[in-house]
C-alpha cells in the first residue's frame, strides 16, 4: 500500500540528483560577497603603522545600537610613533551582540579610523566572546608585522574598495 508513495517519493529524489544545486559546501566554499555586505569592524593604522583613532566619539554617538564604548587618553611624549595625533583611545569596545552592521561609525568617523570588513563575527558559545576589544579590532602594525597586515588588509578589505 504504502509502495506508491514510496516510488512518488523516490521520483522526486531522483529529479533532483542531476539538478544544479542551489547550495554551497560552507565553509569550504563561499559565495561572492554583495557590494554592500558589511562585517567586522577594523581600526585602521596610517602607514607609518599609528592608530588613526583619535576617541573623539562621533562613532558612538552615531551608533544608534549603543555599542560602542571608548576611553581617550592622551598621548605622552615618546608615543609619537603609536598614536597619529594627540588623543587615542585607550580603550575601544564593540558589542556584537548589539551592533545591527549599519556602518553609521564608519561613516560619522572624520579620521577615516574605523570601516566595516568583508569578515564575519564568528560565533561563540560565551557572551563576552562578541565584545571586540582593541586588541581584536586593530589592524596589524604594517611596519612591525607587515606579512599579517597585508593577510589582514585581503581579508578585511572595505566593501567599497
Ligand atoms: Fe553601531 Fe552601526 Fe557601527 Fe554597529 S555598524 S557599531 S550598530 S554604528
Amino acid at each position: 500500500l504504502y509502495l506508491p508513495e514510496i516510488f512518488k517519493g523516490m521520483a522526486i529524489t531522483f529529479s533532483h540528483i542531476f539538478k544544479k544545486v542551489p547550495t554551497v559546501s560552507y565553509p569550504e566554499q563561499t559565495r561572492p560577497f554583495a557590494k554592500v555586505f558589511r562585517g567586522l569592524h577594523v581600526l585602521n593604522r596610517d602607514e607609518e603603522g599609528r592608530e588613526k583613532c583619535t576617541a573623539c566619539g562621533l562613532c558612538a554617538l552615531a551608533c544608534p545600537a549603543e555599542a560602542i564604548t571608548m576611553e581617550a587618553a592622551e598621548r605622552v611624549r615618546g608615543e609619537e610613533n603609536l598614536y597619529r595625533e594627540e588623543r587615542y583611545a585607550a580603550k575601544y569596545e564593540i558589542n556584537m551582540l548589539r551592533c545591527i552592521f549599519c556602518g553609521l561609525c564608519e561613516e560619522a568617523c572624520p579620521k577615516d579610523a574605523i570601516y566595516l570588513s568583508e569578515t564575519f563575527a564568528p560565533a561563540n558559545y560565551q557572551r563576552k566572546g562578541f565584545i571586540y576589544g582593541k586588541e581584536d579590532l586593530l589592524i596589524p602594525n604594517p611596519l612591525t608585522q607587515p606579512e599579517e597586515y597585508e593577510k589582514a588588509k585581503g581579508e578585511r578589505a572595505p566593501a567599497t574598495q
